[in-house]
């Protein structure tokens, strides 16, 4: 069973998906390794190969679940789980990677606008999502576990970033 941990970059994919007791998949590195058709002229990073990673992934497939971590992991999964930040808290995150202003903006409007959550319910069967904001890896981490082991379901539409981050 394929679980994809998606969610708009910082959110903090990687660092639960190293939190949680079961095996993970870095779908960023699978790209980086080779299943990629070459760097996006426009906007110069690496495009990923869908086909060859859909492949790989299918051929992974067991009953125990397998999480995929990253940003466009909900394109190989029946069943999202979507980190969700308030942008406030997810500005400092990006400028401490040294993104560059237009590509923090970029990621902050992305999340106001819940676009990887409207991805996500129009790809898969099963959509959850986890409000982060103010919780701890370790709390969210239990919670993602709670959900994967059918305890409880958080249906999408519990946050509005949007009068937040348009109208402060
Ligand atoms: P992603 O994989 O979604 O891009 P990361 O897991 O790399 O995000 O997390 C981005 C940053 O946020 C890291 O510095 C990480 O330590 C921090 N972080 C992640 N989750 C939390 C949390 N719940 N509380 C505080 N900081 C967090
Ligand atoms: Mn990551």
């Amino acid at each position: 069973m394929r679980i994809a941990l998606t969610g708009t970059p910082g959110t903090g994919k990687t660092t639960i998906a190293e939190l949680v007791p079961y095996r993970v998949i870095d779908i960023n590195s699978l790209v980086k390794g080779g299943m990629n058709v070459g760097t996006d002229p426009d906007r110069g990073c690496l495009e990923a190969d869908m086909d060859a990673l859909n492949a790989h992934l299918s051929g992974l497939d067991s009953d125990e679940p397998l999480i995929l971590d990253g940003h466009f992991s909900h394109h190989f999964a029946d069943w999202s789980i979507v980190l969700r930040l308030s942008p406030t808290t997810l500005r400092p995150r990006l400028e401490s990677r040294g993104y560059k202003e237009s590509k923090i903006m970029e990621n902050l409007e992305a999340e106001a606008l819940d676009v990887i959550l409207v991805e996500a319910v129009e790809q898969c069967s099963r959509v959850d999502e986890i409000d982060t904001t103010g919780k701890s890896a370790a709390d969210v981490a239990k919670i993602v576990t709670e959900l994967i082991q059918g305890l409880r379901r958080l249906p999408p539409g519990q946050v509005d970033w949007f009068t937040d981050f348009f109208n402060p």
